[in-house]
């Protein structure tokens, strides 16, 4: 199915155009319509996690996001710039694999299960795609590596190679990898659910000392409520496609209004 071709006039203004943005965002596998017109944004800087439950689509957008899969009609707009679109003057045109590569640029994303080089030493699996895609020199990227093992806790395992650490603590190699590649927004499925629970917390630990020591846009989905609490300043409540409810933290888990909010925290709470 093709894309619609948005035109010139829909471009928004630049001041506004940083973060994410969805526009009237369709998504189907065959006859299933995951995302029904969905509109959102996630501004600079903010925190949003996505809640709700199996099957509703959260995965989905995170997975558009990273040009894994195309939207089936509407607009994802990524610091400005339309996923499937790039601007050619006041036009936009399909976008090319270069247009691409740049967008993608300024993500970066943190997946259930942490797929670190077992062959590589920690401080290297950070290394890796700085050198290679960034071309920092070696020492450069060591130094910025030992600066993100330390923030991750990890300052005494660059060394150590993945099989030797807990779960917990590759996770927390993962995110140090992502946070290498300096994205300006963060995506993060399900972090912590592949963790033994006394593992979870030391994750989520290290992801609050970077949503208060950063401004990174993080935009997570999670079944740990304790973490959308904790980490995020808006939360989404997602069903069937759609954003039922949205607020702060404290009035999704304290003060939910929607009846499907409330039958779903009612269940994993
Ligand atoms: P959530 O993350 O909320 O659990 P997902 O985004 O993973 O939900 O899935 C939403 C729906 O899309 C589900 O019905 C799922 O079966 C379907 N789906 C996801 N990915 C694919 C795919 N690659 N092919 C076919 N159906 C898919």
């Amino acid at each position: 199915m093709a894309t619609t071709d948005p035109a010139a006039e829909d471009l928004p203004p630049r001041e506004h155009a940083d973060g994410i943005r969805f526009d009237g965002v369709v998504k189907r596998f065959g006859d299933n319509v995951v995302l029904r017109e969905l509109d959102f944004a996630v501004a600079p800087g903010e925190r949003v996690t996505l809640i709700g439950p199996s099957g509703s689509g959260k995965t989905t957008i995170l997975r558009l996001l990273m040009t894994l899969e195309k939207v089936n009609d509407g607009v994802i707009w990524v610091n400005g710039h339309p996923l499937s679109h790039m601007r050619r003057g006041e036009r936009l045109v399909p976008a090319d694999e270069k247009h691409l590569h740049k967008v993608r640029g300024d993500i970066g994303m943190v997946f259930q299960q942490f797929n670190l080089f077992p062959n590589m030493s920690v401080l290297r699996n950070v290394t890796e795609a700085p050198v290679h895609v960034l071309k920092l020199s070696r020492d450069e990227a060591n130094e910025r590596a030992r600066g993100l093992l330390d923030l991750v806790g990890l300052g005494d395992k660059a060394d150590a190679h993945p099989a030797q650490l807990s779960g917990g603590q590759q996770q927390r190699v993962a995110i140090a990898r992502a946070l290498a590649m300096q994205p300006k927004i963060l995506l993060l499925d399900e972090v912590t659910s592949a963790l033994d629970p006394e593992l979870v917390a030391g994750v989520l630990d290290v992801l609050r000392d970077i949503a208060t020591e950063t401004d990174i846009t993080m935009l997570c989905v999670t079944h740990e409520m304790g973490f959308a609490r904790d980490v995020s300043n808006r939360v989404l409540m997602f069903d069937q496609g759609q954003i039922v409810e949205e607020g702060s933290p404290e009035k999704i888990f304290s003060e939910p209004e929607n009846q499907r909010t409330q039958d779903f925290l009612h269940a994993v709470l």
